[in-house]
């Protein structure tokens, strides 16, 4: 049944099961886990079980409810996420979702409130939603989730039942991308580097030539590829290089650490195992905080090409270390 379409996720599915055969379902729930890994798929698929008609197992994604639902399409599941230049999700706004839920529903048993990036809930948001999580009505329950569980306030988390989305197997996301048309090569690779998020790999999928690209320069032990090079400009632009980098870097210590199956970008082993021969792993930790926090900044700085250009000098600097440097020329490699 619909349950088990869900790819992965069984603890969180066998959780929610017994939830319903024991009709002990909590008032609320987090789902916590990173992104694009079906955190609001297995949400909805709860607030169908609640809804469905079937009398055998539910949901069943048959009967009008489960349909309604499927498409999104149910008047009585009120779904909110973060918005606005703030990107956060106000009190006026959860005030609008409590007033419908203290009506009665149009015509579901259960209705639904689902709440994405519940980290993103101001203070006085989260202070107006505590008393509704712990005490909800016997017809409506809440379904919250974040990316970012550190960043939930505890008054929040402390009232939901807490369940973990852990990211999915490669092989399960590279099977979700062949069935999208991404093609076999791709799909593999897209999925390895997506750290188990579908949602990361089809955008990664969408964008393949232009990562490949990125790669090939990274594995360029020549400064010059990156001197000429153009920089990106844009702040998606500038992101997904950044990411790129951190990449590459996990990439270099992961070999350095000698865990070949555990590098993502395959078709540069060889590129990499040269990296991480000369390279100084303290160096490398130290520019991957660097771009951590300038992946950060990303969002707010004035000018993203400032970002990306910070991020090539630091690259370049790791070339000026000598012996250190993962682009050690070939002809130091042979001086020794
Ligand atoms: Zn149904």
């Amino acid at each position: 049944m619909a349950w088990a379409e869900i790819i992965g996720h069984e603890f969180a599915k066998r959780l929610l099961q017994t939830h319903l055969a024991e009709g002990a379902v909590p008032g609320a729930y987090l789902f916590a886990g990173p992104d694009g890994v079906g955190k609001r798929r297995v949400a909805l698929e709860m607030v169908k079980a609640l809804n469905c008609a079937a009398q055998g197992p539910r949901p069943c994604d048959a009967c009008p409810a489960c349909r309604q639902i499927s498409r999104g399409a149910h008047p009585d599941v009120h779904l909110l996420a973060p918005g606005g230049a703030s990107q956060q999700i106000r009190i006026d706004e959860i005030r609008h979702v409590l007033g419908r839920l203290a009506l009665r529903p149009f015509s579901a048993r259960i209705q639904a409130a689902l709440i994405d990036g519940a980290e993103r809930l101001t203070e006085e948001a989260a202070n107006s939603l505590l008393k509704a999580l712990e005490e909800p009505s016997a017809r409506a329950r809440f379904f919250l989730t974040t990316a970012r569980l550190s960043d939930c306030l505890p008054t929040i988390v402390s009232r939901c039942q807490l369940i973990r989305c852990r990211p999915l197997p490669v092989e399960a996301v590279a099977r979700l991308l062949r069935e999208q048309g991404v093609a076999e090569e791709t799909a593999e690779a897209a999925a390895r580097l997506s750290g188990g998020s579908v949602s990361q790999a089809l955008e990664l999928a969408g964008r393949w030539p232009a990562y490949r690209e990125l790669a090939a320069r990274l594995a360029d032990r020549s400064p010059s590829a990156w001197l000429e090079g153009a920089l990106p400009e844009t702040r998606q632009d500038v992101a997904r290089f950044l990411d790129g980098l951190m990449d590459w870097l996990r990439d270099v210590a992961v070999t350095a650490a000698g865990g070949p199956q555990w590098v993502r970008q395959r078709d540069h082993a060889e590129a990499l195992r040269r990296a991480a021969a000369a390279i100084d792993l303290d160096r490398c930790l130290k520019l991957a905080w660097e771009l951590v926090s300038l992946r950060e900044s990303v969002d707010q700085f004035v000018s993203p090409r400032l970002v990306a250009s910070l991020a090539r000098e630091k690259w370049l600097e790791l070339q000026k270390s000598g012996d250190t440097s993962i682009f050690r020329s070939p002809e130091r490699d042979s001086e020794k």
